[in-house]
């Protein structure tokens, strides 16, 4: 049985218990979590297993494999609590639906360019399209549709396409759905303010870097189970 995957279910908790399924060396499978792995170019979560550090989260297929540091003592069987640093899962969340954002407004406004890369942290979001010219010459368009949509308090749902294979997708009604696996918030409010910013990586390919221009005012996550 793969691990129950939390972060899909509900995306804003930052804490679960959950049984060790296999220990070996410095890797452990577990039950459930709510640590999301890198995939789809959203960063892993920084977080904990049983106290012990998660140095890297890697997905193979459906399961999950944790990395621990040396000595953790872990055995299969046992119960823990997985923790992650939530602060850091929601500025992800954040930034990760803001790329989405970005990218279907692009499709939707300058005749859908080929995107060739994306990738998500909690400081950055970035997505690369290839496109002749400078493609700062989209914000015009797009930063006003941007603010008018996460002023908006527009609903995001996300579900299973198919849940035997794990295909995800979020959806505005009206809008865009789009197959994804990432963590998404509910509200497109939640985005909060953006800054866009033009990079050009190289001949024939722009990209859009997007940050939080409200780090300071940051919304706080819309509630939590646990106090963390
Ligand atoms: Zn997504």
């Amino acid at each position: 049985m793969a691990v129950k995957k939390l972060f899909w279910t509900d995306p804003y908790l930052c804490e679960c218990d959950a049984v060790v399924t296999s220990a070996e060396g410095n890797t452990v499978t577990l039950s459930h979590t709510v640590a999301y792995a890198f995939e789809g170019g959203q960063q892993s979560d920084s977080g904990t297993i049983g106290g012990q550090n998660i140095l890297e989260a890697v997905r193979d297929g459906m399961e999950i494999f944790y990395h621990l540091p040396d000595g953790h003592g872990l055995k299969t069987g046992d119960n823990v609590r997985v923790a992650i640093d939530q602060a850091k899962r929601y500025r992800i969340m954040r930034l990760h639906f803001a790329a989405e954002l970005v990218l279907e407004l692009v499709y939707q406004n300058f005749g859908h360019p080929e995107k060739i890369g994306a990738n998500i942290t909690d400081e950055k979001a970035r997505v690369d399209f290839m496109w002749d010219g400078n493609i700062s010459e989209t914000f015009p368009v797009i930063e006003p549709m941007l603010k008018d949509m996460t002023d908006k308090d527009m609903d995001i749902t996300s579900g299973f396409e198919d849940e035997t294979t794990e295909r995800r997708y979020w959806e505005i009604k009206g809008f865009a759905k789009v197959p994804c696996g990432g963590t998404h918030i509910r509200k497109t409010s939640e985005v909060g303010r953006l800054s866009l910013k033009r990079v050009n990586p190289g001949k024939g390919k722009e990209r859009i870097e997007i940050t939080l221009a409200d780090y300071k005012r940051e919304p706080k996550p819309p509630f939590c189970y646990f106090d963390c």
